[in-house]
């Protein structure tokens, strides 16, 4: 038996993608040396700068962001070299295997996985070890619903001449960030995430700090390989060739997220993704349940991360959710699973209050059906009471 599709697509990633994305999506495959895809990936590469909002050169590369995660590692990291790495979840913890692998030394900072990096110790930190040469960092964790103060932690690396990796996978689009004013050397976002995209590309935007040091790295800089960045620099920013053929199909889908993202306007757009967060948490709390963040104010805008509540599997709950109601949640991930699951609310698509209705309803639904005590409709009433100044009219 065929298992069915989903009615809703509320997973943390990849998500649900507009109607609009599918459709030019499916344009006609072009030649990657054709005139109209040279112009085309000029274009998209205009746009990212525009959505990042940054002067930085940005490089897309061929593969679901865990590629642009480790090609930052291959392409900076030399033998020996030490990296501060920040842990507040499974992606930062995740990240010790790159920097391990390509020869660094980690100095782990870390903090439980619903908790948030705090600045000063960061701070302590690099004044305590002043060999260290790079600080990697999880902007958003989305596997645990947070997210870290990254201006700030930025900042301080700056005062240190510490170059910073920073994993914004599903932080652009969720907060008004810009890879200068944030002291972002390498930026690694998502087009699966915040800016409601379809997986298979790495964004980067690459400070002229980070190109040095990758020139710089010992032995030899990186090139001739899948991972290499400066592959990037020479054929596409310096000689409009690419290194290889691109995925044509997923530049034609982030082309459409970027221009619907730019349309809307980053303000309006990351707003959008903070209000639906907030009246998803105003939501959770009127049921009686949980938040797994510590506090709200380091709650992440890509997802809300809720703690399984006693008595309740949160497979079984899962599970009714998906099969009977056909609306697809995501799980804890890692070390987390069993202990939360998670209500997704990234990009046009989810991040909206007809997805944020449907996902609370069906979430009181199946909890009702586990002879959970709630009350049916009281999440979806709170949350649509806080989202009183929604107005899809709007725009920039
Ligand atoms: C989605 C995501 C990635 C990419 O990982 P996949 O599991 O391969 O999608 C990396 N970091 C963060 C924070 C993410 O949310």
């Amino acid at each position: 038996m065929t298992i069915q599709m989903p009615r809703l697509n509320m997973a943390a990633g990849p998500v649900q993608v507009m109607p609009r994305t599918l459709r030019d999506q499916a344009r006609p495959i072009l030649y990657h040396y054709d005139p109209a895809f040279i112009d085309l990936f000029a274009r998209v590469s205009d746009q990212l700068q525009q959505v990042f909002r940054t002067r930085y050169d940005v490089v897309i590369m061929q593969g679901e962001a865990i590629l642009g995660l480790e090609a930052a590692a291959a392409s900076l990291i030399s033998p020996g070299d030490k990296v501060l790495n920040l842990v507040s979840g499974v992606f930062g913890k995740w990240f010790e295997d790159f920097i391990r692998k390509y020869g660094g030394e980690t100095v782990e900072l870390a903090v439980p996985y619903n908790e948030a990096i705090d600045p000063e110790d960061v701070r302590k930190t690099l004044a305590a070890n002043p060999d260290i040469r790079f600080l990697s960092v999880v902007h958003s964790e989305t596997p645990s619903g947070t997210h870290n103060p990254v201006r700030e932690i930025g900042r301080i690396a700056r005062e240190f001449g510490v170059i910073t990796l920073v994993d914004t996978v599903s932080g652009l689009g969720g907060e008004l960030l810009s890879p200068e004013a944030w002291g972002m050397d390498v930026a690694v976002a998502g087009p699966q995430k915040c800016l409601g995209g379809t997986p298979g590309l790495s964004l980067m935007a690459i400070s002229p700090e980070a190109w040095q040091v990758m020139e710089a790295k010992r032995p030899a800089p990186l090139r001739g390989s899948f991972l290499s960045i400066l592959d990037w620099k020479t054929a596409w920013l310096e000689e409009r060739r690419f290194p290889y053929t691109p995925s044509v199909s997923e530049i034609y889908a982030l082309e459409s997220v970027l221009a619907q993202a730019l349309e809307t306007g980053m303000e309006r757009f990351v707003d959008r993704h903070q209000t639906i967060a907030a009246a998803c948490r105003a939501g959770v709390k009127a049921l009686g349940l949980e938040l797994w963040a510590a506090r709200e104010e380091i709650a992440a805008s890509c997802a809300t991360a809720i703690r399984t509540p006693p008595g309740v599997d949160d497979e079984a709950l899962r599970g009714i959710m998906r099969r009977r109601y056909g609306v697809m949640i995501s799980p804890g991930y890692g070390e987390l699973k069993g202990q939360l699951f998670r209500l997704g609310h990234m990009g046009p698509a989810q991040a909206h209050p007809t997805a944020l209705a449907a996902q609370l309803a069906i979430l009181e639904r199946a909890l009702a059906d586990l002879d959970y005590p709630v009350q049916l409709g009281a999440g979806v009433g709170a949350a649509m009471a806080a989202l009183a100044d929604w107005d899809d009219e709007a725009t920039a």
